[in-house]
């Protein structure tokens, strides 16, 4: 990786409101704080929301000692040291329908896996380590006491807490609330996200394009994020560049919901309604970030409300989003304020790049015997939505890095790990 030094000024025009990647995520984190709204739904509801109170375990799971394997069960005291013994069995423990009564020394039985541990016993040996002839088992030495036996509270203590508040809930969580014998839990309210694309460009899918026009894209990415992403959506569709149009959108979007995104008409010159009727209404800085794609990016707040003005151009669009938006929205939706996690990977080209910004470069990773390889997913420009369609992550090289040879490495942020 080459490093040339640079100051600001070499790769853009002076400018106070050049910010780095790493300058945004702090202005995010300060901006946002998480809504207060909490309700209890079922826990089958729950997945994807996030967790509003801490999980206390009010049972110990495993509730009893029961066997790992299928086997026998005996106790530790009868396990021969050297040479074998025969012990007679007595009867058989099913998973839900236990052996009730005692066993006592030179006697075992039948248990299978999940079956409770009969009283007296305290070892289970698996039965292909054992001669069974139906009424006896003989076993040898070179076993342990307490082997193949889970124990009660192994995996949660009663009294424990297994889950803390502000945890995203996947598949494992429903299932250890289930475990627990929770049919409802308490989640935080779903974030409302509002958004509109911008643009008198822009026609509906449906309709016919007309010289000069183009189809509205950036509105299903965005409603394809947020899906993912799980909040409530309103879609407010296409507002003409009319002052009036503008303001109207505004204003009601920061009415209705906890966040607002657009798309389009941030970018220097071209922004005049937009920012107008952002300075009237709202809190809100223009920035140019000093990353490609996106360089232009409007954050702050109308009203109550967190605002997030995306560049125009598609892949921007999805590309600000991933990394500012939705850290965001994560927090205001109850997690700590996270950046996207980021792995290493070789580079299998040459990575060309000049030094100012910071990329993010679609890529194609792929696993080579273990390691994680990665190349180009193809042109690079912020307008080319089918490269982040045939991309599987994002290339990182930092800011001040010039072109990346084959064969160094680089971080990349896998899509999988963003939805
Ligand atoms: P702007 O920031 O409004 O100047 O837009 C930058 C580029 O993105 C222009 O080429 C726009 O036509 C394009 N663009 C803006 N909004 C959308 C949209 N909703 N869908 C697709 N392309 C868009
Ligand atoms: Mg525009």
């Amino acid at each position: 990786m080459k490093t040339i030094p640079v100051s600001a000024g070499d790769c853009d025009s002076p400018d106070p409101k050049l910010l780095t990647v790493e300058q945004v995520h702090e202005q995010l984190a300060q901006l946002t704080t998480p809504v207060t709204g909490i309700e209890r739904v079922a826990i089958r509801e729950a997945l994807g929301r996030i967790l509003a109170e801490d999980v206390i375990s009010p049972i110990n799971v495993p509730p009893y000692a029961n066997s790992a394997m299928d086997g026998y069960a005996l106790n530790a005291a009868d396990l021969p040291a050297s040479g074998k013994i025969t012990l007679t069995m007595i009867g058989k423990s099913f998973a839900g329908d236990p052996y009730k009564g005692k066993v006592t020394s030179g006697q075992c039985i039948r248990i299978m896996t999940g079956a409770q541990i009969a009283e007296g016993t305290d070892t289970v040996i698996m039965q292909e380590q054992v001669n069974a002839d139906g009424h006896a088992i003989t076993i040898g030495s070179g076993h342990s006491a307490g082997q193949n036996v889970r124990l009660p509270g192994e995996d949660m203590a009663k009294g424990s807490t297994v889950i803390t508040s502000g945890k995203l809930i996947g598949p494992a969580e429903i299932g250890l609330l289930a475990s627990l014998g929770y049919p409802e839990v308490k989640v935080k309210r779903k974030v409302r996200v509002a958004f509109f694309s911008t643009g008198d460009e822009l026609v509906a899918v449906g309709e016919k394009l007309q010289e000069g026009q183009i189809y509205d894209s950036n509105r299903y990415t965005i409603y394809g994020m947020l899906e993912k992403l799980g909040v409530e959506i309103i879609d407010l569709g296409v507002i003409r560049d009319d002052r009036q149009a503008i303001e109207e959108a505004f204003n009601h979007a920061a009415d209705i919901a906890d966040a607002v995104i657009t798309s389009g008409g941030v970018s220097v010159g071209e922004a005049d309604f937009v920012k107008l009727t952002l300075e009237k209404i709202g809190k809100v800085d223009f920035w140019k970030v000093a990353m490609k794609p996106g360089k232009p990016l409007a954050l702050g707040k109308i009203k109550n409300a967190m605002f997030f003005g995306l560049p125009g151009n598609p892949v921007s669009v999805m590309a600000t989003f991933y990394l500012f938006a939705q850290p965001a929205l994560r927090r205001l939706m109850g997690e700590d304020y996270q950046q996207p996690l980021t792995v290493k990977a070789t580079t299998k080209s040459l990575i060309k790049k000049h030094p100012g910004r910071t990329d993010y470069q679609r890529g194609i990773a792929t696993d080579e015997n273990g390691k994680l390889m990665v190349d180009s997913a193809g042109m690079q420009a912020s307008h080319i939505l089918s490269g982040m369609s045939n991309a599987n992550c994002f290339v990182v090289i930092p800011q001040m890095s010039g072109s990346i040879e084959a064969g160094e490495e680089v971080d990349v942020i896998m899509f999988d790990g963003l939805t």
